[in-house]
């Protein structure tokens, strides 16, 4: 996606067909990403104990908070619970990437977590419900989330 700055800024380097006329064209940021990053920070720290390990929902094995990632429960495809805090915990890159999610032990320990209503509803959000994020709720959630990061990071010590 791309919008028309009408003024350039030295740092934008100018399209070669909008050269001529003086404008340029920046790319847009990309907050879907953005969010991704930041929320996938504050669930890793979230779970992180105060020596920075966290345990992976499926295989129990345990990593370094920056090692292992935020494993969705229901597929980051789905936009309603992709950024749903009972659809995602810490989870090693072999069951997260390799494993496709290794969903049956995931399922096993998010319900002795949270229970199964929980987990009922979060299957149920993701498939029947859709989302559609404005710029305008990106940008409020990537401040929400980066000053829950910040927060955590002091509590923690990490
Ligand atoms: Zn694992």
């Amino acid at each position: 996606m791309y919008y028309i700055k009408r003024k350039a800024k030295k740092k934008d380097k100018p399209l070669p067909l909008f050269d001529k006329a003086g404008v340029t064209v920046k790319k847009k940021p990309d907050y879907k990403k953005k969010l991704d990053e930041i929320f996938s920070k504050y669930i890793r720290l979230k779970y992180a104990m105060s020596n920075g390990m966290c345990q992976c929902i499926s295989c129990g094995s345990f990593k370094h908070w920056k090692e292992i990632q935020n494993g969705h429960y229901m597929s980051r495809r789905y936009m309603s619970t992709r950024f749903d805090e009972d659809n995602c915990r810490p989870q090693c890159v072999a069951c997260n990437i390799f494993n496709q999610g290794n969903a049956q032990m995931y399922r096993r320990r998010l319900i002795s977590q949270i229970g199964e209503q929980r987990v009922d509803l979060v299957e149920y959000r993701a498939r029947n419900t859709s989302k559609h994020y404005t710029d305008f709720e990106y940008k409020e959630l990537i401040k929400y989330y980066s000053a829950l990061v910040d927060k955590l990071k002091k509590e923690k010590g990490l």
